[in-house]
């Protein structure tokens, strides 16, 4: 796991294990709000760890942005005073995809054996929830893209996003939607930010927000229009194969290569639903 900070409050985890996920923590002398936990037991019990040593604040709230386990299957280390809050569609799918998605991943890891579903309590749903905690105002906000319940937590007094996977070095909408996608990296623009942490990969900075979010939208337009065209004129699946990110507008390097497959994925999920017609698996991450 590694470890940075973004601002003098605010703490980044970085898992080693699978795909750079991250997670976050603001930290106050009244508490901490963490943000979503890290895919592996042993890591999210190392961030817990190194946040009570800090001697700040309790942990008070724990938010989970979206209900995917690479983000999620850390809840059950918190203890029962700490306050688990998402959106209402994340509760939601929790309840209904949580156990299912949970028991096929313990199938091919078995380090995730002990995990134990644990879905939030509390829950918001029209506009926005501003958590307090100290001196620190925590804005959650409805993104849907990568998923339905996708959820941003802005820190307003850092001006810093914890996007999730609202923002990624390739945005990933198999599981969500893609024009929904859009309208959530419009809605991202607004926000006044000195950095983002994304959900998967390295912070962003100040300087690199506007060409990676205009990126992102630029990507999501042309990936389109280049699987309609292979569609329209017949080329076949093969065709797909030499679409390649970097066609995109978007890098292959990121997450160790990994934005490939997410991208593969994408192409495919396009492919199905302007033919009807796909059969690929896409990972959940
Ligand atoms: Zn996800």
């Amino acid at each position: 796991m590694r470890r940075e900070r973004v601002s003098d409050d605010i703490y980044v985890f970085t898992s080693d294990l699978y795909a750079q996920v991250t997670a976050s923590a603001v930290v106050t002398r009244e508490g901490i709000v963490v943000v979503d936990t890290l895919p592996f037991p042993n890591e999210t019990a190392e961030m817990i760890e190194y946040l009570t040593a800090l001697g700040a604040g309790p942990i008070k709230y724990l938010v989970n942005t979206h209900w995917h386990g690479d983000h999620t299957n850390g809840n059950y280390l918190f203890d029962d005073r700490v306050e688990l809050v998402c959106h209402k569609k994340c509760q939601e799918n929790m309840r209904e995809f949580g156990q299912a998605a949970l028991d096929e991943a313990r199938e091919s890891t078995p380090i995730l054996e002990e995990v134990e579903l644990r879905i939030p309590a509390l829950v918001f749903e029209e506009g926005e929830l501003v958590i307090h905690v100290g001196n620190k105002s925590i804005e959650l906000a409805l993104t849907p893209g990568h998923t339905l319940d996708s959820t941003v937590a802005y820190v307003r007094e850092d001006k810093v996003l914890l996007a999730a996977d609202t923002v990624m070095p390739v945005p990933y909408f198999v599981w969500g939607d893609r024009h929904q996608f859009r309208q959530s990296l419009e809605f991202v623009k607004q926000y006044n930010l000195e950095s983002i942490v994304q959900g998967h990969g390295e912070v962003l900075l100040r300087g690199e927000i506007p060409g990676a979010i205009d990126s992102s939208i630029k990507y999501l337009t042309v990936l389109e229009q280049k699987v309609a065209k292979i569609v329209q004129q017949g080329q076949g699946k093969n065709a797909l194969d030499r679409l390649t990110i970097d066609s995109c507008g978007k890098s292959r390097i990121p997450l160790n290569g990994l934005v490939q497959d997410l991208h593969r994925a994408n192409v495919y999920a396009l492919y199905e639903e302007f033919t009807h017609n796909g059969e690929e698996t896409a990972p959940q991450i």
